[in-house]
């Protein structure tokens, strides 16, 4: 049984840490918002007054902040706050620069540190299905890949510090741009006079297969999980799809890539974002390509 500190207990973190202490493991946890610090309490965290006080005896602490600069901020308030070897893990999804840099900060302490960014969503997190890219040195690796398995089902060590974020980055690139192209097939489709049901039994066995397709279709009807038959409620938001995307692009910047698809699909996502529709599930970019 280890002693956990958690930080950040909001959709993600909450039930992530609701999973660690049902692995048997003690969790300390902290959050800016009493609202889900009341709801981490119910499933058995011991909440603190500040993350400072959670690191307090802890041999691992994670953190599940929304962007770089939170990340940055709580690490160099509790790496310094935290026991002489305690292991620093952040789930974020944030920029890989920001995550090398809190990586550098453990490394000046002495402590070891790993960054996991997930995919899986808020059903995955409650779900303990969700998978990890896992970037930071093998020891690291060892030491949190347990605890990473009481909140997900596939953990795949990347590389070294933030090829964890590069690997969710990139995988996200791809989706954003797949599900616009699966959106444009299909809104080309409907004005050929082909049926959904038609393309999607066509495609999702062809050469056009892939996720946004098969597993999460953006029209109603052939795959009946998808959101597009809830009437596009998340699901996978289009703000956060936003988000991904964006970190995709500073990447690209960075390190001088060249990612012109990936650059078109942040400035569709900008614009279904913009025209208030960030709350919506990804795919209902469908309706929008639509009156295009
Ligand atoms: P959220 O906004 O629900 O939770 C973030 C929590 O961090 C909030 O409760 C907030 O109060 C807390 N917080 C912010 N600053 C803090 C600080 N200084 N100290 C303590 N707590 C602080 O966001 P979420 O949906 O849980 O997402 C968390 C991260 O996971 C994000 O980086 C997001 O991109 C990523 N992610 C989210 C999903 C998803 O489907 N929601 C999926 C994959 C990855």
């Amino acid at each position: 049984m280890t002693t956990i500190a958690f930080i950040g207990l909001g959709n993600m973190g909450g039930p992530m840490a609701g999973n660690l202490v049902k692995a048997g493991h003690t969790v300390r946890g902290a959050d800016l918002s009493v609202a889900s610090c009341d709801a981490a309490a119910k499933a058995g965290v011991a909440v603190s007054a500040n993350a400072v006080e959670a690191v307090a005896g802890a041999e691992v602490v994670v953190t599940m902040l929304p962007a770089g600069k939170h990340v940055l901020g709580v690490w160099r308030e509790i790496v310094p706050a935290a026991p002489t070897g305690a292991l620093f893990i952040d789930s974020s999804t944030i920029d890989v620069a920001s995550a090398r840099a809190a990586h550098a900060l453990a490394k000046e302490a002495g402590a070891l540190s790993l960054d996991a960014p997930v995919s899986g969503g808020v059903g995955g997190a409650q779900g303990a299905t969700l998978t990890f890219m896992v970037g930071g040195g093998v020891d690291a690796f060892t030491k949190g890949k347990p605890l990473l398995e009481a909140m997900g089902k596939k953990i795949v060590h990347c590389g070294d510090a933030g090829n964890g974020q590069a690997a969710k980055i990139c995988n996200n690139m791809i989706l954003g741009i797949s599900m616009i192209g699966v959106c444009e097939a299909f809104a080309l489709g409907e004005k050929l006079g082909l049926s959904h049901q038609a393309l999607f039994d066509v495609a999702s066995t062809s050469s056009g297969q892939c996720w946004s397709i098969n597993t999460y279709c953006p029209v109603p009807g052939p795959v009946p999980t998808s959101p597009a038959n809830n009437d596009y409620k998340p699901g996978f938001a289009a703000d956060l799809m936003l988000k991904d995307l964006k970190l995709a692009q500073e990447a690209a910047l960075a390190s001088g890539s060249a990612t012109p698809l990936g650059a078109e699909a942040a400035q569709l996502y900008a614009l279904f974002a913009g025209a208030g529709n960030g709350g919506a599930d990804f795919s209902g970019i469908i309706k929008f390509l639509r009156g295009a």
